[in-house]
């Protein structure tokens, strides 16, 4: 079942949407070499309830933490722990959401740590491009297969591999919700899209291969071939003629430099 949303349910959403992009930034201040990822989830944690929302995340199906965070060879859903330190030249993806006023939210970005060899920041950019183009198509009228199509297209033309198994998704009053929103497809194809639609795009962008597996703790998800991969993620409401992006970047960004 596929919920649309009114548009004071997409203010609703925007202003949570905006908490995890100012959590992700707060994250980026912290990121460097000798942090732990446990630090860069207090942080996070610390962020959002102090704005007076819930870690979307904490216990979700039994996650314990309130970020994922995913270095180098990890795509997605790696836990946070203060065994895990950053070093020079790694990359680490960190997803968040915040729960508040009976909506969730949900957004990444992968950051270098120190200085991270060209290819890999060519990864990171090329999956950062490819969900833009996504979200292009993101529009009233076109279907779930022209944002994968558009994802999967330039992930590729570049040299690079796009995972399968995971996907974007709806978001709601649940964090994941219907329809799916694969990273690959064919122009054209799949639901239309209508507006109202809030939606995650994701695009999970592997270096090499793009087979994964599932690590014993039941939720770290890494390339089989131990290649790095990068994450994007942005929640957006489907409107007509261009996709209002309800996260950001912009804070993290300034936090950056860039
Ligand atoms: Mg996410
Ligand atoms: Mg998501």
């Amino acid at each position: 079942m596929i919920f649309l949303k009114t548009d004071d349910e997409i203010e609703v959403l925007r202003e949570n949407n905006l908490i995890v992009a100012k959590a992700l930034a707060e994250v980026a201040k912290l990121i460097a070499p000798g942090v732990s990822t446990l630090d860069l989830d207090k942080r996070a944690e610390e962020y959002i309830r102090d704005n007076g929302a819930v870690p979307s995340f904490l216990n979700y199906n039994g996650f314990p933490n309130s970020i994922c965070a995913s270095i180098n060879e990890q795509v997605v859903h790696g836990i946070p722990s203060a065994k895990t330190i950053l070093k020079d030249g790694d990359v680490i993806s960190i997803d968040c959401g915040a729960y508040k006023n009976g909506f969730h939210s949900d957004s990444a970005y992968t950051f270098c740590v120190g200085d991270v060899k060209e290819e890999v920041r060519l990864l990171l950019q090329t999956t950062k491009e490819s969900l833009y183009l996504g979200i292009e198509q993101a529009v009233e009228g076109k279907r779930i297969g022209d944002i994968g199509f558009a994802v999967q297209q330039h992930c590729e033309k570049n040299g690079f591999s796009v995972v399968r198994e995971m996907v974007g998704h709806g978001v709601g009053r649940h964090l994941h919700e219907e329809p799916e929103v694969p990273n690959y497809g064919r122009r054209s194809n799949g639901l239309k899209l209508k507006s109202g639609m809030v939606i995650a795009v994701e695009p999970m962008v592997n270096l090499g291969s793009r087979d994964i597996l599932i690590e014993r703790d039941g939720w770290t998800c890494r390339t089989v071939d131990r290649k790095p991969s990068a994450h994007f993620e942005h929640t957006i409401a489907i409107r007509k003629g261009k996709a209002d992006i309800l996260s950001s970047f912009d804070y993290i960004e300034q936090v950056l430099g860039h």
